[in-house]
């Protein structure tokens, strides 16, 4: 069972005790300083200021000061905190004068010898700690035989000793240290006011720990204010500020308190380390998106280029330089699948040869360059004046072929008659008139590339030695 500090604090002021043996009855409406007898009227006036000792009860908070500030504001004493310490340094610190009030000190005879105590401020059960496993502790009768741990200023244990004769207690200087051997498991449990662990609970490494049980209430933390033993004047003005201090604002102090210590202990690194990883994952995240999409993006110009650049090339590697018609490797090409198909299929398929009449001379007339020129313009007029279906090549120097592809040998020399008419007219500057000699060969079955272009050869060589100028065709004997 994990009892709520604050919740069992409040049970404690209003209904745990009897409020008329701890605190004086007092009008919540007192006002500043009429209570003090004029001596202690005097000594408040000539005290510049109180220091107060600032024991670790409250582990990191400023309870020290903030309680004693509390008790003490109708009585005009300036109290300002000391540097934190420890327990016993409060103790000593007060003996040498070092700090002037001691809050959350227990009455006892032996501290009565150089301390003044008031009457009692606040009262807080104590309560059992173990580690999260242990069952609820209904008395600690049964587990005597277990080591406990308690703080060095924890006046209880010479009573607990006196009741309980078997029961093995370790001191330690601080609540902290009594934690951490109880959260190891060095020692079964730890007994301490409700108060100083209700500090300590909420904090990340007393997560194993909890509140297993309470002693009983003769064992409650009864604290005074304490003062030097010296100083009678002040005891009594700190007595008197007890007795007229509401004692619904030190429960109400002393819950805050608690409840105000374990929020701010909860570890909130731990939601900063989670938002920041998440914080990192996003931007990693947006990162890679943007470098992925980069990447794409790249991958998809190189992959454009790359196709621009492989149809470049089949140009290239299928085109005549100069003339821009295809080249042998596309013929032989077309001649493999155009012959395949008509083989397959029958359909018709001619060849026409053409050879530039007296070429040489036009070089040796006009030059290298004029005939490239001439050339040119020669398969220019020759693409433009076939049929898109008709394949033109250069079979070598100014000798081109035509693959026509679905017309037989008669359609073809009617397209090669045209040429040659539409040559001969043609003016071919800086050469006046020129003129080409034609052979036909139409496709028979069986034909090759072989077979086909050579009767087109033939046919073109049979119209050379006729005269030039002139389309010849070789009927094919079909097989
Ligand atoms: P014919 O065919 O009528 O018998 O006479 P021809 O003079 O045309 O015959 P031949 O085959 O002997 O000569 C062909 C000439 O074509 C030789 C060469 O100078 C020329 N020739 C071939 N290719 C090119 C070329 O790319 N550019 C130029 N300028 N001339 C070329
Ligand atoms: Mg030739
Ligand atoms: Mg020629």
């Amino acid at each position: 069972m994990f009892m709520k500090p604050h919740i069992v604090m409040m049970l404690i002021f209003t209904s745990g005790m009897s409020t008329h043996d701890l605190f004086a009855q007092q009008d919540s409406s007192a006002t500043i300083t009429p209570f003090l007898g004029e001596d202690a009227q005097q000594y408040v006036s000539s005290q510049k200021e109180l220091i107060v000792c600032s024991v670790a009860q409250a582990v990191g908070s400023n309870a020290s000061i903030d309680i004693v500030k509390l008790i003490t504001k109708n009585t005009g004493l300036n109290v300002i905190a000391s540097k934190p310490m420890s327990w016993r340094e409060g103790v000593n610190g007060l003996k040498q004068g070092d700090c002037d009030i001691l809050p959350w000190a227990t009455e006892t005879e032996e501290r009565k010898q150089f301390m003044n105590f008031t009457r009692p401020y606040a009262r807080t059960i104590r309560v059992i700690v173990t580690r999260k496993e242990q069952p609820y502790i209904g008395s600690i009768e049964p587990y005597l035989h277990n080591y406990f741990v308690t703080e060095t200023n924890n006046n209880i244990v010479a009573q607990l000793q006196h009741e309980y004769p078997s029961i093995q207690i370790t001191r330690t200087e601080s609540t902290l240290e009594a934690l951490e051997l109880v959260e190891t498991g060095e020692l079964f449990a730890n007994l301490a006011s409700l108060y100083s662990v209700s500090n300590l609970f909420g904090n990340e490494r007393f997560s194993e720990l909890k509140i297993a049980g309470q002693l009983p209430s003769r064992f409650d933390d009864v604290v005074s204010l304490a003062s030097h033993k010296d100083n009678l004047l002040l005891a009594k003005v700190l007595d008197k500020a007890v007795m007229t201090t509401n004692q619904i604002e030190i429960a109400d102090f002393m819950n805050q308190s608690a409840v105000y210590t374990y929020g701010r202990e909860i570890d909130y690194s731990r939601y900063w380390y989670f938002g920041l990883i998440t914080v990192i994952l996003i931007i990693s995240l947006l990162w890679w998106i943007r470098y992925l999409r980069a990447l794409n993006y790249k991958l998809e110009t190189t992959h454009k280029e790359l196709e621009e650049k492989s149809y470049e090339l089949e140009i290239l590697s299928t085109t005549d330089s100069l003339t821009n018609t295809y080249n042998r490797l596309k013929l032989d090409d077309v001649f493999i699948k155009e012959i395949a198909r008509s083989n397959r299929y029958n359909s018709e398929l001619s060849v026409i040869m053409l050879d530039i009449d007296f070429f040489k001379n036009v070089n040796d007339e006009f030059g290298h360059i004029a005939g490239d020129q001439i050339l040119i313009k020669f398969a220019e007029l020759l693409k433009t004046n076939l049929r898109d279906n008709d394949i033109l090549g250069r079979w070598g120097g100014e000798e081109f072929l035509v693959i026509c592809t679905g017309i037989d040998s008669t359609k073809a020399v009617l397209a090669a008659e045209k040429l040659r008419k539409i040559i001969e007219n043609e003016n071919f500057s800086p050469a006046s008139n020129l003129t080409a000699s034609f052979g036909i060969a139409g496709w028979k079955k069986g034909d090759t590339e072989e077979s086909i272009v050579a009767r087109a050869d033939q046919a073109m060589y049979t119209s050379k030695h006729q005269g030039r100028n002139r389309v010849t065709l070789i009927e094919s004997t079909q097989s």
